[in-house]
């Protein structure tokens, strides 16, 4: 099969379901883990210094 549009007809399976902690699409259906919040892993919120969001001192 070609990698164009006919082979994205088989992309129906979910690994990253929405999360019912942080409500984004990013808890994992099988490894039971976010990946945005941590939630399945750890009981505090996932984060680290290097996202960025709020930036350092102008
Ligand atoms: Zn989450």
């Amino acid at each position: 099969m070609s990698k164009g549009t006919p082979s994205k007809g088989l992309r129906n399976k979910h690994s990253h379901i929405v999360c019912r902690r942080c409500g984004r699409n990013s808890y994992h259906a099988r490894h039971k883990i976010c990946s945005a919040c941590g939630f399945g892993r750890s009981a505090r919120l996932r984060s680290y210094a290097w996202t960025n969001r709020k930036p350092l001192r102008a």
